[in-house]
């Protein structure tokens, strides 16, 4: 779609929105670009205060929280465009284990390696405030503050751990 607006020449017009309502997750459909959505902008690199990570999985990116709850707080996201967890179905399992295994080599290669002591996970919607897809990744969680262990808490009805998550994915199919 990039560069072929067929622009009116001169007028400067409102831009007509579409959608009808925010808040709505998503079209559903995976693999997709939204300029409106900061981490797609982020994952094809045109947030430059917002620097990419180095990922070994071509169809992932990891960049920095802007706002760090721990002293290692990293984001894990897909490349395209997809909703938040709530949206995800079993086939998205092997997704969610990827993101997962390169959480992990991202705090590794950080130097951090005590992984009984990191929490992972995805805020439940609409605890969050991005919908794109993203894995919190955050260590050490024992020197999480007040606030952090709040909103990344285990067992809370607006923060799921990646591995509950997973449960989750799998038990849903299974009963159906
Ligand atoms: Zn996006
Ligand atoms: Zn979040």
């Amino acid at each position: 779609m990039a560069g072929e607006e067929g622009a009116a020449p001169g007028a400067a017009q409102p831009p007509a929105d579409p959608s009808p309502g925010s808040g709505e997750a998503g079209d559903g459909g995976g693999g997709g670009y939204e300029a409106k959505c900061v981490f797609c902008r982020i994952s094809h690199g045109e947030e430059p205060g917002t620097a990419l990570l180095p990922c070994e999985h071509e169809d992932l990116v990891c960049f920095r929280d802007i706002r760090p709850g721990a002293p290692h707080h990293y984001l894990v996201v897909p490349k395209n465009h997809m909703g938040n967890c709530k949206t995800l179905k079993k086939e998205h399992i092997p997704l969610v284990e990827k993101m997962l295994a390169a959480g992990k080599s991202m705090l590794q290669r950080n130097n951090f390696t005590d992984l009984n002591d990191i929490r992972m996970g995805f805020h439940w919607p609409p605890f969050c405030s991005i919908s794109h897809l993203h894995l919190h990744v955050l260590a050490p969680a024992s020197q999480l503050g007040f606030l952090s262990r709040m909103i990344y808490r285990i067992n809370s009805y607006w923060f799921i751990t990646a591995e509950q998550l997973i449960e989750r994915l799998q038990s849903e199919n299974t009963s159906s």
